[in-house]
């Protein structure tokens, strides 16, 4: 079946998903792109929301075979910024109009933790309300597995987004590249209890992985479609020398090239199939091309996450090697952006949550 035929489809198959992502030739490609922005102006419009991202501790119980700030990395200076520190970025993301934020760390599951984080929580949203924001900033979490009661915590507190990556749903794959006691399905736990709890809810995966086929790569696009997510923050695997995946596996200019070509059809697929999600724009697919986040733009994103972690920390986030944006400050990064947004025809939604549209269309059903 040509690409055409396959698009012209009310809905897609695994088959349909594997043959897509497997398009090469740059007219196949770009006959994807073409129906993934399309799809995205229909559903969501064209204006991209933005999420100051704030990295604000490099602690991790958990040992992921890829990642660059897993326990056992003894070469990373560990960091947890201040509450007030917290509060102070979001209130530049404030001044910069950008509506939310993202608070993002390692896991951790003890209580001071837990009652850190809601002390972010409270003190961003009584710190940055005002005319503009009656309820202040809005937040999205991203710390990991946690319990279901936590989780409540945290809603209670004011977060009201959650992302938690499964990084991949093929089981075989995910015990590859995870120790023993990390397991898929606590994952899969984690985010019907997100659900549950009441969160906009985010997932996404890791793409050109070691082993990992196209079909995997179909899978985990059918689960985000089954779990009925509402946000998708995916990328490129990158590798981190310090790891045993980066130790293990080489990767080549091409193969990189390969992956950031693989993570753009992923981000097209997601919006014809997923329609009205928030689709990020990575910083993954930036280190590997100059303009990835834009081009992820133009495949159907429409969430960018400029850095506003306060930049003498940003050298000690790495999940990976060659992680742009670490050097910048924050206003910096945030005429970048505009730069880098305008340049693809598209507008900034300043002032705004910028709910994912998914999430309301739900509520209404
Ligand atoms: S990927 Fe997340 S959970 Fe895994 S080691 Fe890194 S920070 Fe920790």
């Amino acid at each position: 079946m040509s690409i055409e035929e396959i698009l012209s489809k009310d809905t897609l198959s695994r088959d349909d998903i594997a043959q897509l992502l497997s398009a090469e030739s740059p007219e196949e490609v770009e006959i994807l792109r073409r129906k993934a922005y399309e799809t995205m102006l229909e559903n969501v419009g064209d204006k991209v929301y933005l999420r100051g991202l704030i990295e604000f501790s490099n602690y991790c119980v958990n040992d992921c075979y890829y990642c660059g700030i897993r326990r056992s990395n003894s070469n990373t200076e560990r960091y947890i910024l201040s509450v007030e520190q917290v509060i102070e970025a979001a209130k530049l993301a404030a001044e910069f109009d950008y509506g939310s934020v993202v608070l993002q760390s390692g896991d951790r599951r003890d209580n001071q933790f837990i009652d850190y984080v809601i002390s972010c929580i409270k003190g961003i949203k009584e710190a940055t309300r005002s005319e503009k924001y009656p309820e202040g900033l809005g937040i999205t979490l991203c710390v990991g597995e946690q319990t279901e009661e936590t989780y409540r915590k945290f809603f209670e507190a004011g977060a009201h987004r959650y992302l938690l990556r499964i990084e991949t749903t093929n089981p075989d794959l995910f015990s590859k590249i995870h120790p023993q006691e990390q397991r898929l399905e606590a994952r899969i736990e984690a985010l019907n209890a997100l659900k549950q709890v009441g969160f906009q809810v985010g997932t996404g995966v890791m793409i050109g992985l070691p082993g990992q086929t196209l079909d995997d790569l179909a899978d985990d696009v059918l689960f985000f479609r089954n779990m009925d997510v509402d946000m998708i923050g995916m990328g490129p695997y990158l590798p981190h020398n310090d790891t045993p995946m980066g130790k293990q596996y080489e990767t080549t200019e091409e193969i990189k090239q390969w992956r950031f070509n693989l993570s753009l059809k992923m981000i097209a697929i997601c919006r014809i199939l997923l329609k009205d999600v928030n689709i990020a724009s990575t910083t993954a697919l930036q280190t590997i091309h100059p303009t990835g986040r834009e081009e992820g733009l133009r495949y159907g994103a429409n969430v960018i996450m400029p850095q506003i972690t306060p930049t003498e920390y940003r050298k000690n986030y790495m999940l990976y090697e060659d992680k742009p944006c670490v050097s910048e400050f924050a206003a910096e990064c945030h005429s970048c952006m505009q730069m880098r947004i305008a340049s693809v025809g598209r507008s900034i939604a300043y002032g705004v949550w910028g709910d994912p549209l998914h999430f309301r269309n739900k509520q209404r059903n």
